[in-house]
């Protein structure tokens, strides 16, 4: 269901220097694939993402989602069904608003028509359900500020504003990076239940080889813009952390 073929991405660095982010990357996903990405710090993996999701456009190479070509699609167009969570529960949230305002204009971006129709109270319905999941009563409590809530809850709550839309593809860049590990269990069980679960092929960056071995069923190592190890299911699960530092 999408598919990279060697894709190629640079970022210049002033004058005529350049720095290779996605070396000649390929890679296929199947619908319905849950890959985990590691790696070190600077190795690709958010350029790979943010060129899945259109923010950042490929010098060389392809990507197809469902069949199609996408590159002439910008950011806003792929948001249609493409849902992404960041590592600062910040970035996808804000504090001013409340829990309720927070999930209309996370809808308002990607479905600016849905709410011209009158139909508010079956969407406040649909947030209560949502919000419902988190087994912690504040589906009653929707006008409450989000600058109120842990960074766990608010991590938690852009994970149910992303599955609001039913995209075909979910992006996470290290969702529990910036979370303490209860909160970030929660987080990881919430992505699996709502994406994984439900058939959503999903990538998600992690810095916790434990989430990895317990979490999707594919898992690559980024090193240098290229994918340097790959490992199905099987054989993450028996991945020792030796295995993974002694990258080449
Ligand atoms: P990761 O997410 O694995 O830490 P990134 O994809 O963010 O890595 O970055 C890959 C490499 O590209 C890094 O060396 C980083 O410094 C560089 N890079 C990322 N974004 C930019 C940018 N906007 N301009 C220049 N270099 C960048
Ligand atoms: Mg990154």
């Amino acid at each position: 269901m999408l598919e990279l073929v060697n894709a190629y991405k640079t970022y210049s660095n002033g004058s005529d220097d350049k720095h290779i982010a996605l070396d000649h990357v390929n890679l296929k996903l199947a619908t319905g694939d849950f890959m985990l990405v590691m790696g070190s710090n600077g190795s690709g993996k958010s350029t790979l993402l943010n060129t899945i999701a259109g923010n950042l456009t490929l010098d060389e190479g392809s990507i197809s989602i469902v069949g199609r070509e996408v590159q002439h699609e910008n950011d806003a167009v792929r948001a249609k069904y493409i849902a992404r969570v960041f590592q600062n529960p910040q970035q996808g949230t804000v504090s001013e608003f409340s829990i309720l305002e927070n999930f209309r204009l996370a809808a308002k971006r990607t479905q600016p028509k849905l709410l011209q129709f009158g139909i508010d109270k079956a969407f406040e319905e649909k947030v209560k359900e949502k919000v419902s999941l988190l087994g912690i009563g504040l589906e009653n409590n929707l006008n409450k500020r989000v600058g109120l809530l842990s960074g766990g809850q608010r991590q938690a709550l852009t994970v149910l504003m992303a599955s609001m839309d039913e995209a075909q593809l979910a992006l996470f860049d290290e969702p529990t990076a910036a979370l303490d590990p209860r909160s970030a269990e929660v987080v990881m069980q919430l992505i699996q239940r709502l994406f994984a679960d439900r058939g959503i092929t999903s990538l998600l960056i992690t810095h916790r080889l434990k989430d990895a071995q317990l979490f999707g069923n594919r898992l690559i190592f980024m090193h240098e813009g290229k994918i340097a190890r790959s490992y199905d299911e099987e054989q993450k699960r028996i991945l020792k952390p030796e295995d993974i530092f002694d990258l080449a």
